[in-house]
């Protein structure tokens, strides 16, 4: 058999099987050339010059979103109390100090740093599947956010979704668990809904990372608020996630381990794109 015609009868014959995935060389007696070891021999020993294979590029899942990421204080607003109970709008025509402190655990594991240290990875989580990450700061070393960084640079990004990561500070110490604060009647239009669809999406990623809500914070893990300045502010899809509480031993001895940080990370990602996949 000419090469011609050998290679006529192999594309033929290959894509009759790669059209039903049923048909075996019987259904092709015409060429009775699949299979034949004659020509799986002729194949071995003269392979058929082709293109070199060009790997077909996989777009990552996340190519063209942006996603806000606002690591909730910053180190140095402890040092700086006059810079951070600085007034600033509140979002809905009032005022209220620039940020806070934030809290810490038992062992002075501080908030901001948690925060920071799990944005960080978030980051890159987001980054590996294709998605544009921008930040409320460029380190833990400086003051704020204010609300103009917390809330307004997700729109001004033109951010798809806005996380904001934080952990919360409950004095009773038994008290454990995450729970997501959204905007309760944002003055802007068109992001209460889609902020609950997230939050929702978030509390599912936490529950399948095997954490659990805080039953102080409803059945199912989400609290309206209209207080959260950083909220009121955000133009886009918002989502305060307070990760557990940091002065329950196990959940501080969780937050402190590098593990348990990428658990949270993974967890925020996975709300994340569930809710830009949808
Ligand atoms: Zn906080």
């Amino acid at each position: 058999m000419s090469r011609s015609l050998w290679i006529t009868g192999l594309l033929a014959s290959t894509m009759l099987l790669a059209g039903c995935s049923g048909a075996g060389p019987a259904e092709n007696p015409s060429t009775g050339t699949v299979g034949s070891p004659a020509e799986r021999t002729s194949a071995a020993a003269t392979p058929v010059p082709t293109e070199t294979p060009t790997p077909t590029p996989v777009e990552e899942p996340l190519t063209g979103f942006v996603v806000a990421v606002d690591p909730g204080h910053n180190g140095g607003n402890a040092a700086h109390p006059a810079e951070v109970t600085a007034p600033v709008p509140d979002g809905r025509g009032g005022i209220k100090a620039c940020n806070t402190t934030g809290t810490a655990s038992a062992t002075d594991y501080p908030e901001h740093a948690f925060n920071w240290e799990v944005a960080a990875a978030v980051r890159e989580r987001l980054e590996d599947l294709g998605a544009e990450v921008v930040l409320s700061r460029e380190d833990d070393e400086g003051v704020g956010p204010c609300v103009d960084e917390r809330g307004q640079f997700a729109g001004d990004a033109g951010a798809d979704v806005l996380v904001s990561i934080h952990a919360n500070g409950t004095e009773d110490t038994s008290a454990a668990g995450f729970h997501m604060i959204v905007v309760e009647d944002s003055p802007h239009a068109g992001v209460d809904e889609p902020s609950r669809t997230l939050a929702e999406d978030m509390v599912e990623a936490f529950g399948a990372a095997d954490l659990a809500p805080n039953p102080a914070y409803g059945d199912d893990g989400i609290v309206a608020r209209t207080d959260i300045a950083g909220l009121n502010h955000a133009k886009v899809p918002a989502v305060l996630v307070e990760c557990g509480e940091m002065r329950n031993p196990d959940e501080a001895a969780l937050m402190e381990s590098a593990a348990g940080r990428e658990r949270y990370a993974a967890a925020i990602v996975a709300g994340v794109q569930e809710f830009l996949e949808d």
